[in-house]
């Protein structure tokens, strides 16, 4: 029998049932039903209580760099258009109290407490920051590496072509750590979609890495950059490595467009994802799932220059999102689940996933009955685990991960001593 650490007794889980899961060396060792009472009486068990247990959650789209997390509430003056944004970040960012490091920090925090384990963050890399936002975050990743995971995005926020000496900057931000690179509406913000996005891909190709671009655009200008970024997956073999962010043109061009736009997205490996943007259409969530388009969700902007809302909470943002695409039975929340859950996990390569042996110990505790509820209330986390010790509970992030072992009785509430004598 294999020695487990910790045992979780009563979870429910996804599918309805009650189970114990056995945690060993970080990972979930069994799942099923009454491991408890032939366990030694030295493996300390947690009583869940019934409470349902899903997945750590990913979070596929954010910005750690920009978030004003842990400051005194500012004023948002974020100007009417998305240059205007870019160019007010710039007066704003270098003046703040708090350094890149420590308002990321707080944001990662801030988003463990939620049940997110797993997040991909896009960093600014322009002429003026160069690289300093990317060293940041790069701090603020190590500093919490046992909380959760950080992909960063070398994301040219003021543009590339634009903005001579970009692509050479996005190179090195590679070079030093970010894993994927970005780019940002080849046609509006650079007027030049054919040097954006041969720039970018050959930075990608060089280095074996993966993009994730923001793509704006409405209607046929993001259409067309659709199809031209999809062409440059194929040719040079990064299917499953390239994502388009938001792709608000695929909710507002007539169906039939969208339908061949989605096509091509799946033959090329081209995955999209979504926050479910204010006053902005929607991509056809349903239609390109079923189409082969992997889709997956992020917050996007939390609490920063460019957006006062979000808390960071995921099941809220599949509530929004799925609020948004009118999403009205189970099994469409379950959708709007997915996209936070195991489609956020597979775009970004997370291979132990999910509640199974073998599986990271990565996973959340909620007081609902199922996942359409755990979205629709969105109901505090009870506890969160990263790699099988407790990284947050109640809704508060702890200042450093508790191992199960050593949870006493009275410091939580679940926690249930052994009381089966070792035969
Ligand atoms: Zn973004």
């Amino acid at each position: 029998m294999t020695t487990l650490d910790s045992l979780l007794t009563n979870c429910r889980l996804a599918d309805g049932r009650l189970v114990d899961i056995g945690i060993a060396g970080g990972h979930i060792a069994t799942v099923g039903e009454g491991a408890a009472p032939v366990l030694p009486n030295s493996v300390p068990m947690l009583d869940i209580g019934g409470d349902l247990v899903l997945p750590g959650l990913v979070d596929g789209h954010m910005h750690l760099d920009k978030t004003l997390t842990g400051l005194p509430w500012m004023d948002h003056a974020a100007g009417p258009t998305r240059l205007s944004r870019i160019e007010t970040d710039k007066t704003v960012f270098p003046y703040l109290p708090l350094s890149t490091e420590e308002r990321a920090g707080n944001l990662i925090r801030e988003c463990v407490a939620r049940g997110t384990t797993h997040l991909r963050t896009h960093v600014d890399i322009d002429l003026e920051s160069r690289l300093a936002k990317l060293d940041g975050v790069l701090a603020a990743r190590e500093r919490y590496r046992d909380r959760a995971t950080v992909q960063i995005v070398a994301f040219p926020q003021s543009g590339v072509m634009r903005c001579p000496g970009v692509l050479e900057l996005l190179d090195a931000a590679v070079r030093n750590g970010a894993d994927l690179v970005g780019g940002i509406d080849p046609l509006e913000i650079d007027r030049d979609p054919k040097g954006q996005l041969d720039g970018i891909f050959a930075v990608a190709a060089r280095h074996g890495v993966g993009l994730d671009i923001h793509l704006h655009e409405p209607g046929e200008m993001g259409l067309f950059n659709v199809h031209e970024i999809c062409a440059r997956t194929k040719a040079l073999g990064l299917a499953g490595k390239v994502t388009i962010s938001h792709g608000f043109c695929l909710g507002d061009v007539a169906e039939r467009k969208a339908a061949i736009a989605a096509e091509a997205m799946a033959v090329a490996g081209v995955a999209l994802v979504t926050h479910g943007a204010g006053g902005l259409t929607l991509p056809p969530i349903e239609m390109l799932r079923a189409a082969g388009v992997l889709v997956f969700a992020g917050n996007d902007d939390i609490r920063d220059t460019w957006s006062p809302y979000g808390t960071g909470d995921l099941l809220e943002r599949a509530a929004i999102i799925g609020w948004k695409a009118d999403f009205r039975r189970d099994d469409q929340v379950e959708i709007a689940f997915d996209l936070i859950s195991a489609a956020g996990a597979h775009a970004l390569a997370i291979a132990d996933h999910g509640i199974a042996i073998g599986g990271a110990a990565n996973l959340f505790t909620v007081a609902a009955s199922c996942v359409a509820e755990a979205v629709a209330a969105h109901p505090t986390r009870k506890l969160v685990l990263f790699e099988g010790a407790i990284v947050a509970r109640d809704g508060g992030f702890l200042s450093e991960p508790i191992p199960i072992a050593n949870a006493v009785s009275g410091e939580t509430y679940m926690f249930r001593p052994p009381t089966k004598p070792s035969t």
